[in-house]
């Protein structure tokens, strides 16, 4: 039987993190993934460039059933604490939009870094490993893999969410938490495209493609970005935003027209061009095809604008400031970046991650009931949640 200090489940973003920080303390320290290589979520993230944290993160920035358990974490390793790491390894980034951090170069020059800090403080790894039993007895974790029994004090679980099947993303975590009697909030997939209902497929499907700035408003939550029309339903930063809010059955209301004070376009144009269609007059503040589509669902008539009166425009931008669309569905975990819900973080301590009621069982990233909006959050919350849990652990 091995004998280690701390072992932690899974080579990503938290788990690493956790790993550097344990060993930096002199912790004999393991991690253990069922990939053949670490990061493996970092790599593919933000379009291979990696979104790595956000200058404005803040508690803010965070669903969970309690949004207060996240400060703690968030405020003793900051995204000032990370880019201080990123820089002392001269890795060149910049702001892409909204905060948001991004590699100049290529996500490996992360997790490169990362295992580089993993060789400093004499963190090992071991990959391809599938965990068959955990136990705990007199204080020990053991840890079964097919070829080896290991025993530990301190397990770290940071073993992700469900998205990405592909990518090794497994129920692990949640069902280790389950075993030792913690309680699992119900998960489902977050950042995440919304579907059609069969009959819009039918008709928007056409104009798949098209993108436009908008506001996509959900449960009273509001976000200001691009949305795309796929053919499968709706995506772009918008809509991956503001599906961590919406709920099957839920209605979409999107303001097509978001920053364009239409009411003064037109009517400048009544006067200074009366004869002209009202879709041309359209087209100038929305992209043509989509046009095209309103025209064909009857939001509006086209027309000569002099036909238009002060009420009919009004009538028009209310129309095109509150589109309802009602998604069927999401695209699910196949496309979902993060996972929603996850290990109830009242189980859990917010300042060393530990679980309150099984000692030396801590829970870490993405399966902890922490999510973050798009835009470098996600990772942040990796960051700050495994340094704290490398303290203690
Ligand atoms: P993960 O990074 O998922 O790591 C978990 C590890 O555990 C994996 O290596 C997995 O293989 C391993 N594992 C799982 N089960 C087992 C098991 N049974 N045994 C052993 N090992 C196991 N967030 C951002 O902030 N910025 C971005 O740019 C960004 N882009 C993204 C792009 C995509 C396509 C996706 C899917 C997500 C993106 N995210 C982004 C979200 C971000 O990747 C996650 O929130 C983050 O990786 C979570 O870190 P984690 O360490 O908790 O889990």
């Amino acid at each position: 039987m091995q004998q280690w200090d701390v072992i932690v489940v899974g080579a990503g973003a938290a788990g690493l993190f956790c790993a550097i920080e344990a060993a930096k303390r002199g912790r004999k320290t393991l991690v253990l993934d069922n990939g053949k290589r670490i990061g493996r979520k970092i790599l593919m993230s933000g379009g291979g460039r990696c979104n790595f944290t956000n200058i404005y993160a803040s508690p803010a920035n965070y669903l969970s059933q309690n949004r207060h358990f996240c400060k703690s974490a968030l405020s003793r390793y900051t995204q000032w604490d990370f880019i201080a790491l990123v820089q002392q390894y001269g890795i060149a980034y910049h702001e892409k939009t909204l905060g948001q951090l991004f590699c100049d170069d290529s996500a490996k020059d992360i997790v490169e870094m990362l295992q580089q800090e993993c060789d400093k403080a004499g963190v090992q790894i071991a990959l391809q490993q599938e965990i068959t039993t955990v136990s705990y007895q007199d204080g020990q974790y053991q840890v079964v893999t097919p070829q080896l029994s290991r025993q530990c004090q301190s397990l770290v679980i940071a073993s992700g969410g469900l998205s990405l099947p592909n990518l090794g993303a497994t129920a692990f975590g949640y069902q280790l938490a389950e075993q030792f009697g913690l309680k699992v909030l119900p998960l489902r997939a977050g950042l995440v495209p919304l579907t059609w209902q069969p009959a819009d497929k039918a008709v928007f499907e056409e104009i798949s493609g098209v993108s436009l700035p908008v506001t996509a408003e959900a449960n009273e939550v509001l976000f200001p970005e691009d949305m795309l029309f796929t053919h499968r339903g709706l995506s772009g930063p918008a809509i991956l935003q503001i599906s961590n809010y919406w709920q099957p059955g839920d209605e979409l209301t999107i303001n097509l027209v978001a920053g364009q004070d239409l009411t003064t376009l037109l009517t400048e144009l009544q006067q200074q061009h009366p004869a002209q269609e009202l879709k041309t007059a359209l087209s100038r503040v929305l992209p043509k095809r989509l046009v095209e589509k309103l025209l064909e669902l009857n939001v509006f008539q086209n027309q000569p604008l002099k036909a238009l009166n002060p009420k009919s425009i009004e009538r028009l931008v209310d129309s095109l400031q509150h589109y309802i669309f009602k998604p069927n569905g999401t695209e699910g975990y196949r496309t979902a970046e993060v996972t929603l819900g996850g290990v109830d973080t009242d189980e859990l301590s917010s300042k060393t991650m530990e679980a309150k009621k099984q000692p030396g069982l801590y829970f870490i990233g993405e399966v902890v009931d922490v999510t973050g909006w798009l835009g470098g959050y996600n990772f942040q919350w990796a960051w700050s949640s495994g340094w704290v849990a490398g303290q203690y652990c």
